[in-house]
């Protein structure tokens, strides 16, 4: 693993993220976070070197993307959005694209999100596509609704897809000031209001044929395009919350030594779920490639319950609002429905109904 995250620069970028004010609200958007991680170089972390990017192996990637969430959350969150949009654009064989907007994604100076949910998870039972694409004689013209995308409120290029009517589809970078693309006000949420998601809603959006980054192609986001639904990555932001919710009580057992008893099993769970995650990320896993969705349902699960025992421990102090064992409680929820595989989210089910012996 990289030296990078043992320098002093890069944990005083996590005390300083850990500092900085994040209200829980859609009015808020954590722009200093963002900044400061721009700053320190993490922007050019998933940017190929011909761009200037770093281009971090995906072990060091994801092991500072955990440690970023264990100090933000919710900056780390839309950072991972950003990644997915570099991620689309880096694969594309087009080749305007990458020279356009990667240069300066790569120094922080422009934002991009991603609203591809509706090509994977959002709204699969339904009878038509969210999106509709039709070709037109210079390109394609996009129409409906994009139903999540963060931060699309702050960003300048949002990289979102539909389906032809043949069933292929495309993916596409968009400039979210091109005309029909309306950026609707962002989602009242449980928690993670500061990531201002919402919805995109688009009426007959033009782009040209040297706008598309991948297809027409059937399940374009199964094309090597650069990660989907319920990737390590996710897995690390859970890891990186749970690790950050155990800091904090391990605080509390410094007035209140007999809650080590608790603390001290979700730190060692912890601790070994990390070392199955490193070792999934570097395909040493001994469940090959079923250790992906295990260590996710068991990532949701650890998230979730160290964050209630921290709330169990807190008492009625923990549960007014403002609280941080109350938001981590409400955070560590973002997981059953963020970017989560169906057999990871029932395997969380499962959790949840069994009867406790
Ligand atoms: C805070 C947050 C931020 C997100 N950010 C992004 C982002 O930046 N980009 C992005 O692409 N995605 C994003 N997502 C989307 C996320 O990754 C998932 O795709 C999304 O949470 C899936 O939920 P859904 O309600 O869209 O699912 P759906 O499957 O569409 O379910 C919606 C509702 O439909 C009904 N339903 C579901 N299945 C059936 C069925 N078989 N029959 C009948 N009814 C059914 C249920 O009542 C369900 O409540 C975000 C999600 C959250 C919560």
């Amino acid at each position: 693993m990289s030296t990078l995250f043992q320098t002093d620069s890069f944990q005083n970028l996590l005390s300083h993220l850990a500092s900085l004010p994040c209200e829980d609200s859609s009015d808020f958007w954590p722009a200093a976070q963002l900044t400061a991680m721009a700053q320190a170089g993490v922007t050019t972390w998933d940017i190929p070197p011909d761009f200037a990017g770093l281009d971090l192996p995906p072990v060091d990637m994801l092991e500072g993307l955990r440690q970023l969430a264990s100090a933000s959350l919710v900056a780390t969150f839309v950072l991972t959005q950003r990644t997915a949009a570099v991620r689309r654009i880096a694969t594309s064989d087009n080749t305007t694209a990458r020279q356009t907007l990667l240069p300066a994604l790569c120094r922080g100076d422009i934002f991009a999100t991603v609203g591809i949910s509706h090509l994977t998870t959002s709204g699969q039972h339904l009878d038509k596509p969210l999106v509709g694409v039709h070709e037109t004689e210079s390109g394609f013209e996009l129409s409906g609704l994009v139903p999540w995308s963060t931060g699309a409120t702050q960003a300048d290029i949002l990289v979102t897809g539909g389906t032809l009517d043949d069933g292929r589809q495309i993916l596409t970078a968009i400039p979210t000031d091109r005309k029909g693309l309306a950026v609707q006000p962002p989602m009242q949420l449980m928690a993670m209001n500061a990531s201002q998601t919402g919805a995109v809603r688009l009426d007959r959006v033009q782009i040209t044929a040297d706008e598309v980054l991948h297809g027409p192609i059937e399940r374009v986001m199964s094309q090597g395009t650069g990660g989907g639904a319920g990737s390590l990555g996710t897995s690390a932001l859970a890891m990186g919350a749970a690790g950050g919710t155990l800091h904090g009580m391990r605080h509390e057992t410094d007035r209140r030594p007999e809650l080590l008893e608790y603390v001290t099993p979700l730190q060692r769970e912890h601790d070994e779920l990390l070392t199955g995650l490193r070792q999934a990320i570097a395909g040493e896993h001994p469940q090959g490639a079923k250790a992906g969705e295990q260590i996710r349902q068991q990532a949701n699960s650890l998230v979730m319950r160290s964050a209630q025992a921290w709330l169990a421990a807190t008492k009625g102090a923990g549960y007014v609002a403002g609280h941080p064992a109350e938001r981590a409680v409400r955070e560590s929820m973002f997981f059953l429905v963020w970017s989560c595989p169906q057999p990871v989210l029932a395997a969380n089910l499962q959790e949840f109904a069994c009867p406790v012996r």
